[in-house]
This record gives C-alpha cells, sequence and structure tokens, in this order.
C-alpha cells in the first residue's frame, strides 16, 4: 500500500488526535500534500455525510468572491481561512522581512473577508468560516447540521 492511500484511508475516518496525526504533522513541516489539506479533508467529510456542493464558486453572481464550498439551495457559504492569509489571532505571525508590510496586507485580507461576510448576510446567506487549524470532523458536523437546519426551514418543517 502506498503511502497516499494509507493517509487517504486514515483520514476517511479520522480517529484520534487530528494534530498529533503524521498526515497534519507533514503538512506543518510544509509538504503541501494535497490530500491532507484542511480544506479538502472537511470536502470529503462533508461529502461523506451526503451533502452536494459547489467547490470554489461564486455564492454571489456579481460578487467577484468565491466560498470553498456553495450550497445555493440553501444559501450556505463555507469558507476554510489559512492561518496566515486570513490572519488567524493564535497562528499569525508577521515574517520578520517587512512586518509592517505583512500586517497591513493581512488587515487588508481580513476587512475583505468581514465585507464578504456582510455582503452574503445582506444577501440572506449564512457564512460558515472555518480556520484551516480546526478540527475538520467537527467543522463537517457544523456544516452538516446547519444545511440540514435551513433544509428543514426551506421545506417548511
Ligand atoms: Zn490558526
Amino acid at each position: 500500500m502506498s503511502e497516499e492511500t494509507s493517509t487517504q484511508k486514515e483520514w476517511a475516518a479520522p480517529e484520534g488526535s487530528w494534530a498529533s496525526s503524521p498526515g497534519n504533522r507533514r503538512s506543518m513541516l510544509g509538504n503541501r500534500n494535497r490530500d491532507t489539506k484542511p480544506e479538502l479533508l472537511l470536502r470529503r467529510l462533508v461529502h461523506a455525510s451526503g451533502l452536494r456542493y459547489r467547490v470554489a464558486a461564486k455564492p454571489l453572481a456579481d460578487m467577484r468572491r468565491t466560498a470553498d464550498l456553495v450550497f445555493r439551495p440553501t444559501r450556505v457559504a463555507v469558507f476554510v481561512d489559512g492561518c496566515f492569509w486570513h490572519g488567524c489571532p493564535e497562528h499569525f505571525v508577521p515574517p520578520k522581512t517587512n512586518p509592517g508590510y505583512w500586517r497591513e496586507k493581512i488587515g487588508r485580507n481580513v476587512q475583505r473577508d468581514r465585507d464578504t461576510d456582510a455582503r452574503l448576510a445582506e444577501e440572506g446567506w449564512l457564512v460558515l468560516r472555518f480556520w484551516e487549524h480546526q478540527e475538520p470532523a467537527e467543522c463537517a458536523e457544523e456544516v452538516r447540521s446547519a444545511v440540514s437546519a435551513r433544509k428543514r426551514k426551506l421545506l417548511g418543517l
């Protein structure tokens, strides 16, 4: 069995601690293995729960911003925010070179995120944002329950 296959198996049914897993340790070390990306893990888990969604789609046609998972009928937009690029309060550390530039740049990203949230909310969307450091199984459960609740509401149940 290749290492990749065993990693996928491991993540198909996550057990134990996410942080202590070899896959995550590898991605923390900077090896960008697609299969261990938190966003991909979340997508797999949500897909396995039977929900269907669009990937990297624009929730609003006239807004040039994409969400990671888009549930159009129930109007749920899910974002998995990278700890660096979106300024995670726990993990963002500006690079030693040009820290001012980076703080400003990341600050603009955060503002843009809040603006995206506000515009989506105005159009009746539910925005779910997760940090890439969050446990994918917990995020998937939150997505699942939010989408089901909105579905029930749409059906008038
Ligand atoms: Zn973080």
